[in-house]
C-alpha cells in the first residue's frame, strides 16, 4: 500500500497581460486550482485544473471541504477506485463544471504520483503511442487582434516550423471573418494549416453561412461552431455532411458526454473530443479499451 498521508488544495490567480477575447467571452485571468498529495513513501503528486476567470473558489471549496478529506488514508495506486468514490459522493452537484474541475485536479495528482513511482512520463503510461506530435499555434488568433497582428503571428508560426495556426472567428459581420482569414492565407501560402474556432457562438444556419464564406481559404477544421449541448444542431450538421467540424472540448460531466458520443455513432462528420480542462478522468482522454466502450454506451 502507498498511503496518502496528506492532501491540500490551493488557488493561484494568474492575471493576463492583455485581455484576450473570442466570440463569447474575455479571458481576464486564469484561476489555477492546484492539488498536492503526499504519500507515506515520500512522494508528492501535483495536479491542477483551471478556469478562465470565474468559479475557481467554488472548485477550491469543493476540494477542501468535501473531496480531499476522503483521500487521506487511501491507497494512491487505486486511481480508478478513488475517482469513483469521490464521484459518488458528489452526485448532487455533478452536473456541471465545478465538480468536474475538482475531480480533474485530484485525478491528475494521482496520475502524477503513479508516474513518479514508475519513473516514467505520463505519455508512456497512457499507452506510449508516439514520440512526437505536430503542433499548431492558437495564441496569435484572438478575436480582438487586428488583422495585421493575425498575419504577423501566422508568419511567425510558419517560421518556427509549426504545422498551422488557429484563428478565432465570430466578428459581427461574417465578411469581417472572411477578410481576416483571407489575409492570413495570402500571407502564409498553401503550406500552413489554418483552423478556425467560433467558441460555440453560432446556430447551425450561421455556422453554415460562415463556413461557406471561408471555403476559398482552405480551412483545415472549424472548431466548436455550435453550443456543446446543441445535439440537434450537431445532428443536422452530421446529416448534411457539413465539413470539418470539431466539438466537445467543454464537455465534462457524463450527462453531456453521452449524448455527444452518441453523435459519433451517428457518424458525425467531424471530430469529437472530451474537455481537457474538465475531463471526467484521465483514462477517458485516451479513449481506449473499456473506457471507450463505456463512453460510447
Ligand atoms: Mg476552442
Amino acid at each position: 500500500m502507498t498511503k496518502i498521508v496528506s492532501a491540500a488544495a490551493s488557488l493561484v490567480d494568474l492575471p493576463v497581460e492583455t485581455v484576450r477575447t473570442d466570440a463569447v467571452q474575455a479571458f481576464v485571468k486564469q484561476e489555477t486550482i492546484v492539488v498536492d498529495l503526499h504519500t507515506d513513501d515520500g512522494l508528492s503528486g501535483t495536479g491542477y485544473s483551471y478556469t478562465i476567470g470565474t468559479g475557481g473558489r467554488a472548485v477550491l471549496s469543493m476540494l477542501r471541504d468535501h473531496l480531499l478529506p476522503l483521500l487521506e488514508g487511501r491507497d494512491a495506486r487505486d486511481i480508478e477506485a478513488a475517482w469513483r468514490e469521490l464521484f459518488a459522493t458528489t452526485r448532487a452537484t455533478t452536473v456541471g463544471a465545478i465538480t468536474s474541475l475538482a475531480l480533474a485536479a485530484v485525478d491528475t495528482a494521482l496520475w502524477d504520483l503513479r508516474c513518479l513511482r514508475a519513473g516514467e512520463p505520463l505519455w508512456r503510461l497512457a499507452g506510449g503511442f508516439r514520440r512526437a506530435v505536430p503542433v499548431y499555434d492558437t495564441e496569435g488568433g484572438w478575436l480582438h487582434l487586428p488583422t495585421d497582428d493575425l498575419v504577423r503571428g501566422a508568419l511567425a508560426a510558419k517560421e518556427a516550423g509549426l504545422c498551422g495556426v488557429k484563428l478565432k472567428i465570430g466578428r459581427p459581420r461574417p465578411e469581417e471573418d472572411a477578410a481576416r482569414i483571407a489575409a492570413v492565407r495570402a500571407a502564409v501560402g498553401p503550406e500552413l494549416d489554418i483552423m478556425v474556432d467560433a467558441n460555440q457562438s453560432m446556430t447551425y444556419a450561421e455556422a453554415k453561412r460562415r463556413a461557406h464564406l471561408l471555403e476559398p481559404y482552405g480551412v483545415c477544421f472549424f472548431e466548436e461552431p455550435l453550443p456543446a449541448d446543441d445535439v440537434q444542431g450537431h445532428r443536422e450538421r452530421s446529416r448534411r455532411r457539413a465539413r470539418c467540424g470539431r466539438a466537445g472540448n467543454r464537455l465534462g460531466p457524463r450527462c453531456h458526454v453521452r449524448p455527444a458520443s452518441g453523435l459519433v455513432r451517428e457518424r458525425f462528420s467531424g471530430k469529437w473530443w472530451p474537455g481537457e480542462g474538465s475531463l471526467r478522468n484521465l483514462p477517458s482522454l485516451t479513449l481506449s479499451g473499456t473506457r471507450k466502450a463505456e463512453m460510447n454506451a
